[in-house]
């Protein structure tokens, strides 16, 4: 943003000039510059209390402070924000986004689309994500390494952008979910991410963090939008998952796996991923081998509504997509009451980018979760997977300025996120409500 890049190249200036000051004369730098956000009512995403007539004090892209607003006065060179109408809390966070990719059914199109303008479509959805209130994704698969620089363009602060975790190429098996089906085999076409055996996807995994991946994904069994594979047939053995959960690991990296069938889902949390992608046939050992472990599920069910309104998908997907959406809702259903932990992911790009807090309402008003419990698989529990807790989730004192305000409470209507009226992200405005 150009603000940013402003505020970035006033602040070198100020440190430039001073800095010879300080030493001469020891004087202490002036108060950094405030912004006071003046919130009419402020949710706890924790405890689901609301309390009114709050002030958050914003410095740099951290909050610094806290407190009711009549103890926090306007000091001179103060910016203020006038939240007083409206219900704030903290920005959301989606672990589940393809942002370089855009809907589109016809799957010869991918084939002509260059690594270039899914870089530039990245830079297009990253923007609609923000401003739909979602300020933090886990990216999880994109082509030649595109996420990777739109990560690092958005964190440069040259396109406006939801902080980001991205992975790379997803991992998968030959002529499995995450390769390239579409062409006869005179074309040679592979997908980025085709690793089999151990050394092979240790390999893949080494070369995915040497290119800049924050995380791995895999692709555990066969999926719904692929040529000629079975989402309940697994494609990843135990012993390679084993074998990249152990690299990944070692190397500072979690692990997300794609995964429908019930024996894929219980493989690769046997051998350790932290997320498990979708879960449609999660079956009873699965349930119970995830909790045990505590890994994630990650559901991904408002594209299926989404679909079944406007998906216009070709012969060889739409029976599986029938198949899936007939059991997924069931099963993650049995996976919540259970007390699975769950993260929110959407899939967006499947579906159009900006959608994203409609799977909170499946959440609630379809599988009857708490209202909470939904507004938590945005907020602290994806924090939690994304290991950024200290960073962001919650509005504390510390961590990132990434706010966002809707017109009520959305514990009482978690529909009210589908229309999110401001949105700051490390302190930055980007979304003001009309006047
Ligand atoms: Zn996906």
């Amino acid at each position: 943003m150009i603000t940013r890049h402003l505020r970035a190249a006033a602040l070198s200036l100020v440190t430039t000039v001073l800095v010879p000051l300080a030493f001469s004369q020891q004087q202490s730098a002036p108060a950094p510059k405030r912004t006071l956000v003046r919130a009419g009512h402020l949710l706890d995403v924790k405890t689901g209390r609301s309390a009114d007539a709050q002030t958050l004090v914003i410095v740099g892209d951290m909050i610094q402070a806290i407190a009711p607003t009549v103890s926090t006065p306007v000091q001179p060179g103060d910016t203020v924000v006038d939240l007083e109408n409206l219900t704030v809390l903290p920005g959301l966070i989606d672990v589940h986004t393809h942002l370089t990719m855009n809907t589109d059914f016809d799957p010869y199109r991918e084939l002509i689309t260059t690594d270039a303008r899914e870089a530039i479509n990245g830079v297009a959805n990253a923007r609609t994500t923000l401003l739909a209130g979602i300020t933090t994704v886990r990216n999880v698969g994109a082509g030649g390494y595109t996420d990777v620089d739109l990560r690092d363009a958005i964190d440069a602060g040259q396109v406006p952008g939801p902080h980001m975790q991205v992975s790379g190429p997803p991992l998968g098996i030959t002529g499995g979910h995450c390769d390239d089906n579409l062409l006869p085999a005179q074309y040679h076409q592979v997908g980025d991410g085709v690793a089999d055996g151990i050394a092979e996807v240790q390999h893949k995994v080494r070369q995915n963090i040497k290119y800049g991946a924050n995380l791995i994904k895999i692709c555990a069994t066969g999926g719904v939008l692929s040529k000629g594979d079975d989402p309940q047939a697994s494609q990843y053995t135990l012993e390679e998952m084993q074998a990249i959960v152990a690299d990944a690991h070692r190397l500072g990296r979690r692990v997300a796996a794609h995964a429908h069938g019930a024996q894929g889902i219980l493989w690769a949390t046997e051998a350790g991923v932290d997320s498990i992608e979708h879960g449609s046939y999660i079956n009873d050992e699965g349930i119970t081998e995830m909790k045990k472990r505590g890994t994630y599920l990650v559901p991904t069910l408002y594209l299926e509504d989404w679909m079944l309104q406007y998906g216009n998908l070709p012969p060889f997907y739409h029976q599986k997509m029938v198949d899936v959406i007939g059991v997924a809702k069931g099963n993650i259903k049995r996976a919540m009451q259970a007390g699975v932990k769950i993260a929110m992911g959407t899939d967006a790009a499947v579906y159009p980018h900006g959608l994203n807090a409609h799977e909170l309402d499946v959440y609630v008003n379809q599988l009857g979760m708490a209202p909470l419990a939904a507004l938590q698989t945005a907020t602290i529990n994806a924090a939690d997977l994304m290991g950024w807790t200290a960073k962001t989730g919650t509005l504390e004192a510390g961590k990132w300025a990434d706010i966002i305000a809707v017109d009520k409470n959305p514990l009482d209507d978690i529909r009210v996120l589908q229309d999110v009226k401001f949105v700051m992200k490390a302190g930055v405005v980007y979304k003001s409500p009309a006047k």
